[in-house]
């Protein structure tokens, strides 16, 4: 069964459901396009109106949506409640500011007058992952709908619960039938509705390797996309970091989530003035956490999605163990039924091996030590990824003047990367184009159209 809800904690299947038919896709694209017709020419009102009731259902039955999320990739639970908040957040934000940020522009041009209007692009097609099934969609859904587009959401098969519940809640907040449809499809089916002529843009959220494919399918049908991709992102540890502070953010940063965030810190690298200390104290946090059932507020290390995505990242240890890294701490899955990877650091990691060069999406740290700022940076860049990344140290100018020498869509200093509906959020190199959220966000699938008026009587 392609969709399918099992709890990562127990292996129990909970629910599974049937992919769409051939016939059933057509309705939806059909019911897409005509909706479109009608939601286009919907006001900014009558949109933040549906934007601001589904908001306010999600805060007001927060347990409700974030059980599902818990039972279905494992999260813990006041983390799936965060996230219901945050999804919240971006569908007001939206609510508040597409008119704003999609005013027309006037320009300044040497004679005559000139616009840029922002006009809905019409269907779009978002591919979503699991990590966080509520925050990905209203990412991608929210700027959306406000922007007059309508969209078809193709979500992970392992979250189908997540998928129909944030779609119904379009619904129950008002928005037409057609607006935001949910589809349970296969991955050739995926390969139909990009090719539609239809559907005018594709959003991906997913790994390089998915990314790879999607961005192809819309290249070839000319459509334009955005990818968010992976990312293995860099913690750099300056000698004047306040220690304690950092390693609080450290564990956090490789933690949450069970480890499974696009910018979560993956790549500790720790200047050699202070990289003894870190560790010791690192490895103390890490040794401290305690697996359970993601539903018991006491726990603090969650279960993996499924228990493929543990069977991948113990390989991952293993091939890097395998190349010379040295196990600091943990290095396995822990005995029993749930999806529990030990939480792990692994050292003497060299260039070209698997944790050098791969994404570890679990509580796996990779930890680098370095003889100084530069060399800090010149690893930090040495990577096919380009997501986020971080500089935990007491000056600022110098964390701004590190951070502006690190190739990637985003750095923090002193915190892990991490999201806001007001902050851009997006990668380079192989972490994919484009960008969500905040101003940005919203202007990716909308037609930038120019409007010129121009002297009849100019000389020709
Ligand atoms: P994934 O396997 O790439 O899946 C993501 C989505 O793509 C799912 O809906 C999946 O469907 C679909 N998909 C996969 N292969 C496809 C194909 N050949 N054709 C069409 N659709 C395809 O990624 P994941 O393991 O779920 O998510 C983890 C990855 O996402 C990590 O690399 C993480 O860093 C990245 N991520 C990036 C961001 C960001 O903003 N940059 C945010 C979150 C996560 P199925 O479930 O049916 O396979």
């Amino acid at each position: 069964m392609a969709y399918q809800s099992l709890n990562p904690y127990d292996g129990k299947i909970l629910k599974t459901f049937e992919e769409l038919t051939d016939k059933q896709l057509e309705t939806a694209l059909q019911t897409a396009a005509k909706c479109f017709e009608i939601w286009r020419h919907t006001t900014f009102t009558e949109r933040t109106a549906v934007l601001k009731r589904a908001a306010a259902i999600l805060r007001t039955r927060v347990e409700d949506f974030a059980r599902p999320i818990t039972l279905e990739m494992g999260k813990l639970i006041e983390e799936s409640r965060g996230e219901v908040a945050l999804s919240a957040d971006i569908l007001d934000y939206y609510a508040e500011n597409a008119e704003r940020f999609l005013a027309p522009q006037q320009l300044t041009p040497a004679s005559g007058e000139a616009t840029i209007e922002s006009s809905p692009l019409g269907v779009l097609f978002g591919v979503e992952p699991w990590n966080f099934p509520y925050y990905q969609l209203a990412r991608f859904v929210a700027p959306n709908l406000m922007a007059g587009n309508v969209v078809l959401v193709k979500h992970a098969s392992n979250v189908p619960q997540c998928a129909i519940a944030f779609a119904d809640l379009f619904i129950e907040a008002g928005a037409p039938v057609g607006a935001y449809t949910n589809l349970l499809i296969s991955k050739a089916q995926v390969a139909r509705v990009i090719a539609d002529p239809r559907v005018k843009g594709v959003a991906l959220t997913g790994s390089e390797a998915a990314g790879t494919i999607v961005a192809g399918q819309a290249g070839g049908a000319l459509k334009k996309s955005t990818m968010e991709l992976g990312g293995s992102d860099a913690f750099i540890v300056l000698e004047d970091a306040d220690l304690d502070e950092t390693v609080k953010w450290a564990l956090w940063g490789r933690i949450n989530n069970a480890g499974q965030c696009c910018v979560a810190a993956k790549r500790f690298v720790v200047v050699e003035e202070v990289a003894d200390r870190f560790l010791e104290k690192f490895k103390a946090a890490m040794g401290g956490l305690k697996t359970g059932d993601p539903m018991d507020k006491t726990t603090t290390l969650a279960p993996l999605s499924s228990n493929q995505a543990l069977l991948t990242l113990v390989d991952q240890v293993d091939r890097s163990v395998a190349k010379g890294a040295r196990i600091v701490i943990g290095g396995k899955r822990v005995d029993g039924s749930g999806a529990f990877m030990q939480p792990t650091i692994l050292t003497d990691i060299e260039p070209g091996t698997p944790a050098y060069t791969e994404e570890f999406f679990g509580p796996v740290a990779l930890f680098f030590r370095v003889a100084d700022e530069d060399a800090a940076v010149a690893l930090a860049n040495d990577s096919s990824f380009g997501l986020g990344g971080s500089v935990f140290t007491k000056d600022i100018a110098r964390g701004k003047r590190v951070a502006s020498r690190i190739d990637t869509g985003m750095v923090f200093i002193n915190h892990p990367t991490w999201t806001a509906a007001d902050l851009p959020f997006g990668g380079i190199k192989h972490s994919g184009y484009g960008r969500e959220l905040s101003s940005l966000g919203i202007q990716e699938f909308v037609n930038k159209k120019l409007i010129r008026v121009a002297d009849i009587n100019a000389p020709a």
